[in-house]
């Protein structure tokens, strides 16, 4: 692996990028108010060999949690501002990094320009000691950008304009060749800004750490990634394999045994890592049914069906699929690429679906 050239900067007890070895990072999947959960997961990532933990804060109620969490917690910790930018105030004395999502800042108060949030949260950062992360996802660009490497840019200047250097970057994707091109031309531009790596929606092992590799390895190799998080849809209690398959990945790279290509079957599932937004505990199971249930399907082109856990990003992350299925409490609702089909209940879903692709090739 070749040295990291980047900037160094400090998360919590650690560092990543400069001559740091690359973190290893992972996410709770618990509801982050069940604090003993939230606490034991993170303890167990921790001890796997998690630099750092992230949890989902939405609510106020989330944020207070944090409080608790922190004081029992060995693990840095870090978190994800989703739409909710205003909760960075109450989050930020208890985390290590916040990582906001350049699309998601235009959804609360959209008549406040986005460099007016951004400048709040560096004050916040500052004040609290707390690193950032500009996170930009392809399933939920800016609306001002859709150019995922452009948006990164644009934010890294920013914050180069406001005298902030202790943020990293991440631009992922669930393809695999976009997340390496796209982190090889940001990181041509900007060699100096460490990289948070990883595949989103990278969806249920074996595949999932297929991608992972595919995308993770050749950048590692070229000396490109501070830390790297791979998405695995597996239950909460297995979250460690993503600690696992990401020591393997590094395993890998150090060794020369580089996965430089990942290429579909007939069926690509694409499913988030789910986290305590994931609106029934069923998600785990019903991406695995999904994926029996079509294994045999698909036929000279890649057939993509996406599997979310929420209502926060099921709608638009599953718009790009040619069939999407996004969890609700008590329903999945089920998509033909952008169109709704309706909500059927946990246990009919899969005869819809299958009834669905099965017109759709008929059809064309
Ligand atoms: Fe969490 Fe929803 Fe993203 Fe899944 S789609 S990881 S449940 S926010």
């Amino acid at each position: 692996m070749k040295n990291q050239k980047t900037r160094q900067i400090q998360i919590g007890t650690l560092s990543i990028g400069g001559r740091q070895p690359v973190m290893l990072q992972s996410m709770a999947a618990t509801k982050t108010t069940d604090i003993a959960a939230t606490v034991e997961t993170c303890n167990r990532l921790a001890a796997a060999g998690a630099g750092l933990v992230r949890v989902a804060v939405d609510t106020v109620k989330d944020a207070e949690t944090l409080v608790t969490i922190r004081k029992q917690c060995q693990a840095n910790l870090s978190v994800d501002l989703q739409e909710n930018y205003r909760l960075a105030e109450l989050i930020a004395p208890h985390v290590d990094k916040i990582r906001y999502n350049p699309g998601h800042l235009h959804h609360a108060e959209p008549d406040i320009p986005w460099q007016k949030k951004v400048e709040r949260l560096v004050e916040i950062a500052l004040t609290h000691d707390c690193a950032l992360r500009i996170g930009v996802n392809g399933g939920s660009l800016d609306p001002q950008s859709d150019d995922a490497v452009d948006s990164a840019l644009t934010h890294a200047a920013f914050m180069d304009s406001l005298g902030f250097e202790r943020f990293c970057v991440s631009i992922k994707a669930s393809d695999p060749a976009t997340v390496v091109s796209a982190n090889r031309r940001f990181a041509a531009q900007r060699p100096d800004v460490p990289l948070h790596l990883g595949v989103t929606e990278a969806g249920m092992p074996p595949e999932g750490i297929l991608k992972s590799r595919a995308a993770l390895e050749p950048l590692l190799a070229d000396g490109i990634g501070a830390t790297i998080r791979v998405s695995l849809t597996v239950p909460n209690e297995r979250k460690q394999e993503e600690i696992e398959a990401g020591r393997t990945i590094l395993q890998n790279v150090a060794t020369g045994q580089i996965l430089s290509h990942w290429q579909p079957g007939g069926v690509n599932i694409v499913s988030c890592p789910s986290c305590a937004r994931v609106e029934n505990d069923r998600f785990v199971a019903l991406a695995e049914r999904v994926r029996e249930a079509t294994r045999s399907l698909g036929g000279d082109k890649t057939l993509t069906i996406a599997v979310m856990g929420c209502r926060v990003n099921g709608p638009g992350e599953t718009d790009h699929a040619d069939f999407g299925l996004w969890c609700g409490p008590n329903a999945v609702n089920l998509k033909r690429g952008t169109t709704v089909l309706g909500a059927f209940s946990y246990d009919d879903v899969i005869e819809r679906l299958l009834r669905a692709i099965s017109e759709a090739k008929t059809s064309s």
